[in-house]
């Protein structure tokens, strides 16, 4: 049997010294100070033991969505001490844990405070946000030394696979980053570090024209070309859904796409736990995503959204912008007056990825 993949995110503390354009968190969140810990452990062993989980199945618990290396280290201890008794509660499963971190602060401070964390419990790995908007030269230097210095201190341990910190760029489609740049901190002695990528692309801030989103889906495709040899999570998945979904009605992808309900859930900051549907290109900011743009996540009514948009209607890609989860920003965007374009982006890298895949099998 197939090895179960859940991921559990949870608002676990908001505060941040950024404010980058179109972060889902509000500025009040991110001035905050306060961890929300309260019956936390109770909720996610609720999720853990009605997922009926086995030891190779993959496990994800997030603990986001702000700075975590603010806490100070009595903070960070209660962090550890809750991790400690989810894995005593369940010890029979692998469990990773995803720490995130904006880098934004003292980047000495934040090196210490990682060390410690992955040196109490060594499952701890990071999830380096960021937003398009400050990905500047001085950013990508901070993210190779964080990087750079927690490799080494898990190299001391043995550990060489170096793919347990993911990057994760918030793409505001207003503020595109060079690709060459990161491209260059990605790379050590010249080739690929192995570091995974992840891509969020959310919906715009204020506005919204066809020429940014035309912008945005060269930039998509630019950045697919440019670094085909990285393990870029949007490629892989893209792949993964073309290669694994030849469906031949619209009705199999809504049974496919509902199938994978209950693999991924979200705890907010008050507790609330939500069960969503995995929809990976959509999974970071899914819960604020769905609530900003009101957005109905049923998949049927996503269907009916997507075609009344012209654009969409006539698509050929829209199984993979369904199962990748790229249609719930191409709804949002709908919502705020895309018509003439691609209203996520990605039409252009879908067919592209379709071809190249064809190519190579033939
Ligand atoms: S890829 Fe773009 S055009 Fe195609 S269905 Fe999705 S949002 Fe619509």
């Amino acid at each position: 049997m197939e090895n179960k993949k859940l991921i559990l995110n949870i608002e676990y503390f908001l505060q941040c010294a950024g404010n980058c354009a179109g972060c889902f968190l509000t500025r009040q969140e991110r001035e905050s100070s306060e961890v929300f810990n309260g019956l936390l452990l109770g909720k996610v062993n609720e999720i853990l033991s009605k997922s009926k989980l086995e030891k190779n199945d993959n496990i994800i618990i997030g603990f986001g969505r702000g700075n975590l290396l603010n806490l100070d280290y009595d903070e960070l201890n209660l962090l550890l001490n809750l991790i400690n008794e989810i894995e005593q509660k369940n010890k029979d499963i692998n469990i990773k844990y995803e720490v995130s971190t904006s880098l934004i602060g003292k980047l000495p401070l934040m090196i210490e405070k990682a060390k410690y964390l992955i040196n109490k419990n060594k499952n701890i790995y990071f999830n380096i946000v960021i937003n398009s908007e400050i990905a500047s030269k001085n950013f990508w230097n901070n993210y190779q030394t964080f990087y750079g210095d927690l490799s080494k201190e898990r190299y001391s341990w043995g550990i060489t696979d170096e793919t347990g910190d993911i990057l994760v760029l918030n793409i505001n489609p207003e503020s595109l980053p060079s690709i060459d740049d990161f491209k260059k901190y990605f790379q050590q002695d010249g080739k690929y570090n192995g570091s995974p990528f992840n891509i969020s692309v959310f919906p715009f801030a204020n506005k919204l024209d066809d020429r940014s989103l035309q912008k945005l889906s060269e930039w998509l495709l630019e950045l697919y070309e440019k670094t085909k040899d990285f393990d870029l999570n949007i490629k892989n998945i893209i792949e993964g859904v073309i290669k694994t979904s030849n469906f031949s009605s619209l009705e199999d992808v809504v049974n496919y796409h509902n199938y994978g309900k209950g693999y991924y859930y979200f705890i907010s900051k008050n507790g609330e736990i939500i069960d969503g549907h995995f929809s990976t290109m959509g999974e970071v900011d899914y819960p604020r995503l769905l609530d900003k743009y009101k957005i109905d996540p049923d998949i049927r009514n996503a269907i009916k959204t997507l075609n009344k948009n012209k654009v969409c209607v006539f698509c050929e890609h829209k199984n993979t912008c369904l199962l990748t989860g790229a249609y719930l920003s191409a709804i949002a965007n709908i919502g705020l007056g895309a018509k003439s374009v691609c209203p996520n982006g990605y039409q252009g890298l879908f067919e592209q990825v379709a071809s190249n895949l064809d190519a190579s099998a033939s």
